[in-house]
């Protein structure tokens, strides 16, 4: 094992604070709660100052005192600082002045936020001595473990639904490691995937690893906050699937107040979700504070669609407590958030990507997110992954004759449907 440099003690239970050593642990054996690592601050802090973050490369690593790893970053050294995008003409198609894309769809080195998660939690099973590692995914995951793994020279098995994208599939099988799929739904996977772990004592990033894993989404936050010139901003929206990131963002926010790096602010933090899979917008539309799960979650939005979310409790507490709200737009306010997107910013989005520009499309609209108040979209993963979504939105193409005339001839064609010019 690396030197031990880490500035966590150990891991703590987040129902009942029961403490931990930092081992591949992931429940409380007192109340079943899930565990999280246990930071020390008093050591981060007499560590890491903005001067220091900002003489670091630009990757997530600058803030690195911020997660649990020992000893050197072996995996993924090179992932995170993707560009935060100001556009107004997305703020002028949404209503409010002030918008902001967290662009997640050109992370390194499988163009989604889950390069961040997998980064941490490969480099921690590396620490661990674990051989063999893998995860239950809707997509995202799998490609960034197998990605990660075949640069890590680890033995990998990915587990998915095997009714996923084709990009999403290739997406994994390109990096020469296991892909399984499975029949169901993705908690099915899931649940295979904790038996696996504990039959084979593998490394599986989200389940045995969980919380360590579960801190690498931390860094979007700690990215935005730092983007802005060391200001949080009024609202973010998030995507939800299991609902770790969006708990992991509020997280970030608050570890730099405390650290001092930016004032205290009174942000907002809003969750969105397919309409078709919705268990944790369902939770805060319906006051409930347990999970109903969705047994056969029916949308378009496969990487969202977890039907029974192990941190839903925990991300309703995030969206109520900060004053913010859920929203679970439909597949057709999806596909008009996907292509918005890109009308407008130039960044082609996957269909969480959709989901999070409808959802905040309802929040302004509901006088939530007012117009003259600041706004980060979480834009997570790259929408070349999930092209069937969109594909029957086009005709299929003109194909001319590579001639001038039948151009013209074409150009003609066009300027009689084409709209007025838009600024
Ligand atoms: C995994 C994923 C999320 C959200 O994940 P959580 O389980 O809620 O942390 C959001 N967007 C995309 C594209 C994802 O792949
Ligand atoms: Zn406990």
């Amino acid at each position: 094992m690396a030197e031990k440099n880490g500035c966590f003690n150990g891991l703590k239970c987040r129902e009942c604070g029961k403490k931990f050593p930092a081992e591949v642990l992931y429940v409380c054996d007192d109340c079943w709660g899930p565990l999280e690592v246990d930071y020390d601050y008093d050591k981060i802090a007499a560590r890491l100052t903005k001067e220091t973050i900002l003489s670091r490369k630009p990757n997530m690593w600058r803030y690195k005192e911020l997660l649990p790893i020992e000893g050197d970053v072996t995996v993924g050294q090179h992932v995170g600082y993707t560009p935060l995008v100001k556009s107004d003409r997305l703020g002028k198609a949404l209503g409010v002045k002030t918008v902001y894309v967290k662009n997640d769809t050109v992370n390194y080195p499988t163009l989604s936020f889950k390069d961040r998660v997998v980064s941490v939690a490969l480099s921690r099973a590396k620490e661990f001595g674990f051989d063999t590692v893998g995860c239950a995914s809707t997509g995202n995951l799998a490609n960034s473990v197998a990605a990660n793994a075949a640069a890590a020279g680890l033995r990998a098995f990915v587990v998915i639904p095997s009714n996923l994208e084709l990009g999403k599939i290739i997406g994994s099988l390109i990096y020469g490691i296991n892909v399984v799929g499975v029949e169901g739904t993705y908690d099915n996977v899931n649940r295979l995937c904790s038996e696996i772990a504990g039959h084979y004592n593998w490394g599986m990033v989200n389940v045995n690893l969980r919380p360590y894993y579960a801190e690498g989404s931390k860094t979007m936050g700690h990215e935005i906050a730092e983007q802005l010139d060391w200001q949080l901003p009024d609202h973010v929206v998030c995507p939800m699937a299991g609902g770790s990131l969006i708990c992991k963002i509020e997280k970030a926010f608050n570890e730099f107040i405390k650290l001092g790096f930016v004032d205290k602010h009174d942000f907002h933090i809003h969750g969105g979700q397919a309409e078709g899979c919705a268990p944790i917008v369902e939770m805060v539309k319906e006051n409930r504070d347990w999970v109903k799960p969705i047994r056969e979650p029916k949308t378009i939005v496969k990487s969202l669609a977890i039907g029974d979310p192990a941190d839903g409790p925990f991300a309703r507490q995030t969206m109520i407590g900060t004053g913010g709200w859920g929203e679970n737009p439909t597949d057709e306010e999806t596909v008009w958030g996907i292509r918005t997107l890109a009308e407008t910013t130039g960044i082609f989005a996957e269909t969480a990507g959709g989901v999070t520009v409808a959802a905040a499309k309802r929040l302004i609209d509901a006088g939530r997110i007012k117009a003259d108040e600041s706004v980060v979209l979480c834009i997570t993963g790259n929408g070349l992954k999930t092209k069937e979504a969109v594909e029957g939105e086009f005709d299929a193409i003109d194909s001319i004759q590579p001639k001038l005339a039948a151009f013209d001839e074409l150009l003609k064609k066009i300027e009689g449907k084409e709209p007025a010019t838009v600024s």
